[in-house]
């Protein structure tokens, strides 16, 4: 074994990963990355094909990225956010704020107040490290938020009862500190932290696949496009808040995914849910956090934005899209952002809210409103600025015409996957694919999960040079956006072979 895998086995831990499996083989230790491609120290190629845990966007080793950070590196690396303020954070500040708030093309929003600015407009961010703490911060502001909202003007007793209440998705995730477990529904991973945490509550989430509602027999095709039902998962989420409300405890905030749910499964949302509920939502005087760790930065595509402030669907400058919610016309309270926002070199996150959120919190010094919550490396310089260069080459012509060609190519590979009986769903949404593996496609029977189908696929698409890593059994292919139409059929095809040879390809389809 080379020493470097040694030391490996020696001291380090891996996340989410049984480490007696671990320990049984030499572990693949990476050494280099050029685009689409990592290397190892055997001098051995990979396809990055979940694109480092769904952080990469333009490739590794990006000339205009590493320039970025390269030259910040030489003013200085770090300084603390806690009493100073510093260039590239400010800067990154209003660029997100610029992307998060796109413009109606030529008229001034229909909801907007005196100020001109609409009440959702999203232009105060707080940066923190990553996914969950990006959930952490936006969870904490609207429970203090609505705490304070509910509290006015009422008893002391009456106050000390005031519980804001979260309600999230079936199957959620939104990362692995313990307000983020709190929201997440993964009982696997979730439930035996329970006495940890505190009480939230789920709703169904549109798993068309898999809906019990749908009455559409398993077709050789994705399921939102043929299914047959009435929409029943919005009238539970309906019912669920109109209960709520009903106990005298309506929900603070509603958090979700928007468009696609990821460690649930891959799991996309049919066109319209996401503005259905979030109107409901809206309607119950809730909150809207969204999650978009995994979707945001143009990784759900390239359709343009919709507007969030009126019915009449205008279009928006600023297009295309870089958040899932504007494919979707909502404009939610918290915008939280991770992983894409370096492009996958540094960690670095940022949550997004509202003059309203922030007003909150104003007072004087003795009132102590103050938003008590911080991190050491809180608005990094160097991650600031791979955020710039990544945002930079992300709204370039380049990027947007290679985005919507990549999205192509891979809609045009995955279909010849559908051939295989083991493939019972194949769930694309722009840069994100998910396929679902089953027993039988004509049943949607599952595989256990103690049989490891999704992981057992996994190793032998590793063999034959593509990276990825599953979710249950669905296979996640999420490549950087520069990856060419070869290396997109490559990991194509790395998965076709890796199922025949793991599952077997006959089934007589
Ligand atoms: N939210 C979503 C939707 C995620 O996919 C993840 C991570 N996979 C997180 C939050 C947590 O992010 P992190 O691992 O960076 O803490």
């Amino acid at each position: 074994m080379h020493p470097l895998a040694k030391l490996d086995h020696q001291f380090v831990w891996h996340p989410f990963t049984q480490m007696r499996d671990w320990l049984k083989r030499e572990p693949t230790v990476i050494v280099a990355g050029k685009g689409a491609v990592l290397r190892d120290l055997r001098g051995r190629e990979y396809l990055d094909a979940n694109s480092s845990i769904w952080t990469n966007l333009h490739g590794h080793n990006h000339p205009k990225i590493n320039t970025a950070i390269q030259q910040q590196l030489k003013k200085v690396a770090h300084s603390s956010a806690l009493g100073l303020a510093n260039e590239p954070a400010s800067l990154l500040a209003a660029r997100l704020v610029r992307a998060a708030n796109p413009r109606l093309v030529g008229r001034a929003s229909p909801r907007a107040g005196s100020s001109g600015a609409s009440p959702h407009r999203l232009n105060k961010v707080f940066f923190s490290d990553d996914g969950s703490t990006a959930l952490e911060v936006a969870l904490k502001l609207a429970h203090e938020f609505t705490r304070r909202a509910r509290s006015a003007g009422v008893s002391p007793a009456s106050r000390a009862k005031v519980q804001p209440r979260f309600l999230s998705l079936e199957g959620a995730y939104h990362g692995d500190t313990v307000g983020a477990v709190s929201l997440g529904h993964i009982d696997l991973f979730h439930k035996r932290f329970s006495s940890l945490l505190f009480k939230t509550d789920r709703v169904m989430s549109p798993y068309c696949y898999r809906c019990p509602f749908n009455r559409a027999k398993p077709e050789r095709a994705d399921a939102r496009e043929h299914r047959k039902c009435n929409w029943e998962c919005v009238g539970l989420v309906e019912k669920k808040f109109a209960s709520q409300k009903r106990r005298g405890n309506p929900y603070a905030a509603f958090v979700f995914e928007p468009l696609i749910q990821g460690a649930a499964g891959m799991i996309p949302q049919p066109r319209g849910w996401l503005r259905r509920v979030a109107e409901i939502a809206r309607g119950h005087d809730a909150l809207l956090i969204a999650d978009e760790v995994m979707t945001g930065f143009g990784r759900v595509g390239q359709a343009s934005c919709l507007s969030p402030f009126s019915k009449v669907r205008d279009r928006l400058e600023a297009c295309p899209a870089l958040f899932a919610c504007q494919h979707e016309g909502v404009q939610p309270d918290f915008l939280c952002l991770a992983k894409g926002l370096t492009g996958g070199y540094l960690p670095m996150a940022a949550t997004l809210t509202t003059q309203k959120v922030f007003d909150a919190f104003l007072g004087e010094y003795g009132e102590f409103k103050t938003f008590f919550h911080g991190h050491s490396y809180t608005a990094n310089q160097l991650g600031a600025a791979a955020a710039l260069a990544c945002l930079e080459i992300l709204q370039g012509k380049q990027s947007i015409c290679a985005r919507q060609n990549l999205e192509k190519n891979l809609r045009d590979e995955l279909q010849t996957l559908w051939a295989l009986p083991n493939v019972g769903d194949i769930r694309q949404v722009g840069l994100i694919a998910g396929i679902e593996l089953v027993r039988d496609w004509r049943t949607r029977k599952l595989f256990d999960l103690h049989e490891r189908a999704g992981f057992r696929v996994c190793e032998a698409m590793a063999r034959h040079g593509v990276l990825t890593r599953p979710v249950g059994n669905v296979i996640v292919l999420m490549p950087p956006y520069c990856a060419t139409q070869a290396q997109a059929r490559k990991m194509v095809r790395a998965l076709f072979d890796s199922i025949c040879e793991v599952l077997g390809c006959s089934g007589g389809l």
